[in-house]
């Protein structure tokens, strides 16, 4: 990361050179890349750019699914004990792996539910209003169901959502926040703030915030902070436990491949993961698991003192069984080396924007320490031209009207190739 990323011009002849050189090449070959659809001799794969939205399927993600089918076929209801890999703690094959990924401790993270049912579950115990301190810090231009969790939360508790949401704006003719604008809500307005509930990476602007920052910040106001990662999981290198977040919620379908709708993953810090203070809903799968089976002859839940204590229900099998195909490769690649990898594609991506110039304007940071792989390109002239001949050279991107594309060249299996062509088609129209 501390070479220099020296790209010399726009040829194609430098992005097959840099594929051939990249270390983590072969993990494409470990993906199925779709065809294009009106190619006109062999079948070519598409470039996808669209894995911030819906990651591709890893090949081993058939045989992970085949071996639950098989023993649900074989074994039935005694696969719970008696599985290849016991459906009873299928979910705890993920506590080292899915701590790594997020810079957790094991215990301090879990695979369940869908995103959005996290955040609830843990804005439960960690959004905690009072008569004056009842307000959420999110950012402007959250996903819409952030904000409708948000607005929902703080009405369920009797407030009013337009009173209660605090909204971090960009400055006037600015797309991204600036950190010192967040920070500076939280000194003035922190008495107020019961909980700062970002998203890691925006999935608009593709801006990454400081998150070490401003966790420091809000915990000094007395906040709790909670984060949204799901644009951020599998992308950047994170480090939840040490930054002290309180929670932090995510899906596992963009950057981490686990097929749509896949189980997400949540993180309670530590210092709260064995509390058994804390209000919670509870369900059968939070309790502790030795005691899980007893079932009416326990009256009393008793939570498994670790993240998974905010379980409800028996996870769904068939939707965790992807997941481990696509963190195996995680496992052995990194966070750090494929960050690394990321920087320098990305950062391929703006050099030729750059270098081809065109009716185009780059709104995501240019500093690649406030960004992800993900490139958001606003297109000032007919947009929709330009959306129409990427979608026929099989570039498939993905388009906010009225004018934003976002990009995101994924270092698991994107190609720089993959990259040059986009940039090339952008570069072609003007
Ligand atoms: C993708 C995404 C979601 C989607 O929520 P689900 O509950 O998985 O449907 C929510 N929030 C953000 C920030 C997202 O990027």
């Amino acid at each position: 990361m501390t070479e220099p990323l020296a790209f010399r011009g726009t040829d194609e002849a430098e992005a097959h050179a840099l594929d051939a050189n990249d270390p983590l090449a072969t993990y494409r070959d470990r993906f199925h890349i779709p065809l294009q659809e009106n190619a006109q001799q062999e079948a070519r794969p598409v470039h996808y750019f669209c894995g911030n939205s819906l990651g591709l399927q890893p090949t081993a993600v058939r045989g992970y699914v085949e071996q639950e089918l098989d023993d649900w076929r074989d074994l039935a209801v005694h696969a719970h004990f008696k599985g290849k890999t016991p459906w009873y703690s299928y979910h705890e094959v993920f506590e080292e792996s899915g701590a790594r990924l997020v810079g957790a401790k094991p215990g301090e993270v879990v695979m369940m539910n869908s995103l959005t049912v996290n955040l609830h579950l843990l804005m439960v115990s960690f959004y905690r209003p009072t008569a004056d301190r009842y307000k959420i810090l999110i950012e402007n231009a959250a996903f819409p169901s952030d904000n409708y969790a948000v607005r929902s939360q703080i009405a369920f508790h009797g407030n009013d959502p337009a009173d209660g949401v605090l909204i971090a704006r960009p400055r006037e003719g600015c797309r991204t926040i600036e950190t010192d604008d967040i920070l500076e809500i939280i000194e003035t307005q922190g008495h107020e703030i019961a909980l700062v509930m970002l998203g890691g990476v925006s999935y608009f602007t593709g801006q990454f915030f400081d998150l070490a920052k401003i966790t420091a910040a809000a915990k000094a106001k007395g906040c709790a902070v909670g984060f949204d990662l799901a644009h951020a999981a599998g992308n950047l290198p994170l480090k939840l436990h040490e930054w002290g977040a309180d929670f932090a919620a995510w899906c596992s379908y963009k950057y981490l491949n686990a097929g749509p709708g896949g189980i997400a993953g949540c993180f309670v810090h530590e210092d709260h993961a064995s509390r058994v203070d804390l209000p919670r809903f509870a369900g059968w799968w939070g309790n502790d698991p030795s005691q899980r089976f007893k079932m009416h002859l326990m009256e009393d839940f008793v939570p498994h003192r670790v993240a998974e204590g905010w379980q409800l229900s028996n996870p769904s099998i068939l939707s965790m069984a992807p997941l481990r195909a696509s963190l195996d490769m995680f496992e052995e690649v990194g966070m750090d080396r494929l960050r690394e990898k990321s920087l320098r594609l990305t950062g391929y991506l703006e050099h030729l924007l750059n270098a081809h110039g065109g009716s185009y304007e780059i709104i995501t940071p240019l500093n690649a320490a406030e960004r992800g792989c993900q490139l958001s390109i606003r297109i000032t002239e007919r947009a929709r031209e330009v959306v129409d001949t990427l979608d026929q050279r099989g570039c498939v991107c993905d388009f906010r009207e009225p004018d934003i594309m976002r990009v995101a060249p994924v270092p698991l299996y994107n190609s720089y190739y993959d990259v040059w062509v986009l940039a090339s088609i952008l570069g072609a129209h003007s």
